[in-house]
């Protein structure tokens, strides 16, 4: 039987986000997640699923034959899915660099050159969310967000392995100072590994973000930028 992965959407772009902004990279967007964040800018992989299961010798084809050197596995949750590991080993063989970008909640031992992590922050729980009428999903999200244990597994199989937090308020640092000491009883992480992103679909107004400069300024942390928000806005497959 051909392995299969349900895909929403697989296109050319620049990287937007994290390590290797502007660099021209294959996406492969699995559709599925296991949380449900309220600021989600990919709803159709996440609340909304869409899309068609497609073989994986078909996935990595249509990678290699768009000329990209790099692939980024993103989804909704990459790490959720079996197949992931036939994906990426297929990827790896066809010579491509990988990323995989995941909010770190599950561990699958899949190969890649850079484990993009970006873990939830309790700004990203869907309070009152009329998508979500009976509140289970913001249960449910509030329960899975942080798992100390895979995003310890995570870190540790990949020499690349960036921390990038969505931040909406400065009441935000106390929750990653609290994260990033627990993951510190175990690895060093490097400063410039911790990213801060500031949540929105749109390129921010800069006032609205200096405090997220200052405090890269203060800690030795990256500021993230999106990329393909500036350029495309807010739309599908950029
Ligand atoms: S983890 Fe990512 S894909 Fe899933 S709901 Fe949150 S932002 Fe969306």
């Amino acid at each position: 039987m051909t392995d299969t992965l349900p895909i929403s959407e697989a296109f050319l772009s620049l990287q937007g986000e994290g390590k290797l902004t502007g660099v021209p990279s294959w996406f492969i967007r699995l559709s599925g997640c296991n949380l449900r964040c309220s600021w989600c800018d990919t709803p159709y992989a996440s609340w909304n699923p869409e899309g068609d299961k497609h073989a994986i010798g078909d996935i990595v084809r249509a990678a290699v034959n768009s000329g990209a050197r790099c692939a980024v596995v993103t989804g909704g949750e990459p790490m959720i899915f079996a197949k992931l590991p036939e994906l990426c080993a297929q990827l790896q063989s066809a010579g491509m660099h990988i990323t995989i970008e995941t909010a770190g909640t599950v561990f699958m031992p899949a190969p890649c050159d850079l484990m993009s992590i970006s873990p939830k922050l309790s700004n990203s729980t869907p309070r009152n969310d009329p998508r979500d009428p009976t509140g289970a999903w913001a249960k449910r999200h509030e329960a899975r967000r942080l798992n100390p244990e895979a995003l310890l597994q995570l870190i540790d199989a990949s020499p690349d392995r960036p921390l990038k937090f969505v931040v909406t308020s400065e009441a935000d640092l106390a929750e990653i100072d609290e994260l990033l000491a627990a993951i510190e009883k175990t690895v060093r992480l490097d400063p410039a590994d911790i990213m801060l992103m500031p949540e929105g679909a749109t390129t921010p107004d800069p006032d609205s973000v200096r405090w997220v400069v200052d405090l890269c300024l203060a800690r030795g942390w990256r500021f993230c930028h999106r990329l393909h928000a500036q350029l495309f806005g807010d739309t599908r497959g950029t």
